[in-house]
């Protein structure tokens, strides 16, 4: 992982509202890492990235946006992390009300188990993951070998 990293946002409908309060408190930081968001979440995200540097700015690095999660973006954000491509998921998912696409939800997140992703699913893991010294530093993840699994003989 390099220095500036590529950190993925995502809230459900019900935890949006903590996001963005999470990310109001955290603009400064996150301004210097590349994000990237399902569609809904990614557009509240821009807004709100715009009225905490007052419009006075625009975005040194463009969000970038998936398709909204319950239309596959969960499902892409998953592939972005199996092509190495996300940092760090920070993922408010809601415990309260069963999702249309629960199996997107699943899969997103045991993908980056596979892929040792730092995750954070609540807004404590969240403030120690963005206050962590390795968020600004150049970070080799050790990964899970997965050598015997590929090469086993069918
Ligand atoms: P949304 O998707 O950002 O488009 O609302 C979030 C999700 O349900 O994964």
């Amino acid at each position: 992982m390099k220095k500036s990293k590529n950190i993925a946002l995502v809230a459900h409908d019900n935890r949006k509202k903590d996001l963005v309060e999470w990310v109001e408190f955290n603009y400064k930081t996150l301004l210097g890492h590349q994000i990237i968001c399902t569609g809904t979440t990614g557009k509240l995200i821009h807004d709100t990235l715009l009225r905490m540097l007052e419009e006075k700015e625009k975005l040194e690095k463009e969000i970038i946006l998936l398709k909204s999660g319950p239309l596959g973006g969960d499902q892409q954000l998953g592939a972005m992390i199996a092509e190495g491509k996300i940092d760090l998921l920070i993922f408010f998912w809601d415990p309260m009300q069963p999702q249309p696409h629960d199996v997107d939800v699943k899969a997103l997140l045991r993908i980056t188990v596979v892929c040792n992703i730092p995750t954070a699913c609540n807004r404590s893991t969240a403030d120690f993951m963005i206050s962590s010294h390795l968020l600004r530093e150049i970070y080799e993840p050790k990964l899970t070998d997965y050598s015997v699994y590929i090469n086993r003989n069918l």
